[in-house]
């Protein structure tokens, strides 16, 4: 007889491995499917975020921004350093390390947690039956479940004419493990990836080209901030060329020689590597929805309601295989959420208040909407911004860029968006998260006294100037 547990999660990346600990701490029989080998060969837990995602980019992210800053950020200060050199399988094996300690820390919370790790790849079979093929090879086994979350993730999207090798042409999985720093370096897409991982390769002295289809940078972005960030990019090197259309990429004795065209006509261009970064699908490839009825939308995300309920009793899917952002944060809280539905609780995400971040440097981050979503809605809303070159602690870490704009609306004062480009901003939006999961206005903000001297202030400030009552500008 098939071993049966009250839930079996397919996908142990951030949303599902977060769901499945929840699902035990409230005392629920527990088993998470996952199919990733991890550098080392081995089975890893924690998903793209942790093996390929998130956690390497970021360790990435900081190791160039050091290497960079000595180079270049310090003269002000009156500090200068010499034979400067960065060792990259150095700074690589840096990276997987803190992979290896965060994967194993989520075995260990499995087996803290008593929750059954199975390693191999799961597919549903009718009935809330889940296979499983073992990474292994031992012969597949079928377990049966109560409720089935589906957290399957997504993964980097290709586009025609460009065939991802491995060697020259690589997706960002690739980016993170260059063995030697690329004279040239090319990345298909000035998306949220391509911004970051060129950032790592430009500050470590790459020349890095984007070449992005649309003619709008950032367009989720606050249209000021990207222009902002626009200009600081291209400032450190990244030239950013808006409007391409790439039409091939053929990778040949180590080199790759792209043909794209944009209004100009059509164009060619050698690189040394070049990394696709066209955004990410989901995985339902192999998952047999259709068989069992879990019925996907037109994009080919699983189809849920508001708390993450499929078409089909009992199965719930959660993170990047379903609709809204591809941010681990939003798959962690729908995981919690639907953990504790199925305990009986009623827990609810609040999609409103989902901060998200771009880790460039100065870093982006917002909460909210945007003022081109409050005008397509004709919501009246007042706005308050706030430049960190009037920040004594910004003047004090000679890091003047930036500005955080507060967004509240025009009748009630409640905050609608706050958006951030500045030092820390990844971390600066939490309070903002909080203010607006409270319903605050921009009155709270202006009466919170923010500590000086701080970069926060700049929030602080830019809620006065939402009623024209700025103290620095
Ligand atoms: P993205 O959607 O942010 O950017 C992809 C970019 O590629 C877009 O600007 C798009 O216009 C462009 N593009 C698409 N097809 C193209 C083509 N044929 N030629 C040129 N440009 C083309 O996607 P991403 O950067 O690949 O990231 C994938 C997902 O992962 C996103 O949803 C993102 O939010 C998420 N992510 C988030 C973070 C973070 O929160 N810091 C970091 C990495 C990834």
């Amino acid at each position: 007889m098939a071993t049966k547990f009250d839930v079996v999660v397919i996908g142990g990346g951030p949303a599902g491995y977060v769901a499945a600990i929840r699902c035990a701490q409230l005392g629920l029989s527990t088993a998470c499917v996952d199919r990733t080998i991890g550098k080392d060969g081995k089975p890893s837990l924690g998903g793209t975020c942790l093996n390929a995602g998130c956690i390497p980019s970021k360790a990435l992210l900081e190791s160039s921004e050091h290497f960079h800053k000595i180079k270049h950020g310090y003269d002000s200060h009156g500090i200068s350093v010499s034979n400067l050199a960065i060792d990259v399988p150095a700074m690589i094996a840096r990276k997987d390390k803190i992979v290896a300690n965060l994967t194993g820390g989520i075995e260990s919370l499995f087996r803290k947690n008593k929750i059954t790790w199975l390693k191999g790849a799961g597919r549903l079979l009718p009935g809330k039956k889940v296979e499983v093929k073992f990474a292994d090879g031992k012969p597949a086994e079928t377990f049966e479940a109560e409720n089935i979350i589906l957290a399957t993730g997504s993964a980097p999207r290709s586009i025609p004419g460009v065939h991802i090798d491995d060697d020259c042409i690589v997706d960002s999985s690739g980016a993170l493990d260059f063995t030697e720093v690329p004279q040239k370096l090319g990345i298909i897409g000035a998306g949220v990836i391509g911004l970051e991982l060129g950032s790592v390769w430009a500050r470590l002295g790459s020349d890095v080209v984007l070449l992005e289809a649309m003619d709008t940078f950032l367009a989720m972005c606050d249209e000021m901030i990207a222009k902002i960030a626009n200009k600081e990019y291209t400032a450190q090197g990244l030239d950013i060329r808006l409007g391409c259309r790439v039409l091939s990429a053929k990778g040949s004795k180590k080199k790759v020689a792209v043909e794209f065209e944009d209004q100009g006509g059509a164009h060619s261009i050698t690189f040394d590597k070049l990394v696709v970064a066209v955004g990410r699908r989901p995985n339902t490839e192999g998952l047999n929805c259709n068989e069992v009825g879990v019925l996907l939308d037109e994009r080919g995300f699983i189809h849920v309601d508001e708390v993450c309920q499929t078409s089909q009793p009992g199965i719930f899917a959660i993170g990047d295989v379903t609709r809204g952002p591809m941010l681990a944060h939003k798959g962690t809280e729908e995981g919690i959420m639907v953990a504790e539905r199925i305990k009986g609780e009623s827990a609810r995400v609040n999609y409103d208040t989902i901060p998200w971040v771009v880790y460039t440097s100065p870093e982006i981050a917002w909460v909210g909407k945007t003022e081109k979503q409050l005008k397509a809605a004709a919501r009246e809303y007042k706005v308050g911004a706030f430049p960190l070159s009037a920040s004594g602690r910004a003047q004090a870490m000679d890091e003047t860029t930036g500005l955080v704009k507060v967004l509240a609306d025009a009748k009630t004062d409640r905050l609608l968006g706050v958006h951030i480009i500045g030092p820390n901003a990844s971390e600066l939006i939490a309070e903002a998260v909080v203010a607006m999961e409270f319903a605050a206005s921009a009155e709270d903000l202006q009466r919170i006294v923010h500590a000086h001297p701080t970069i926060s202030e700049a929030i602080h400030e830019a809620a006065l100037a939402v009623d024209k009552r700025a103290i620095h500008i």
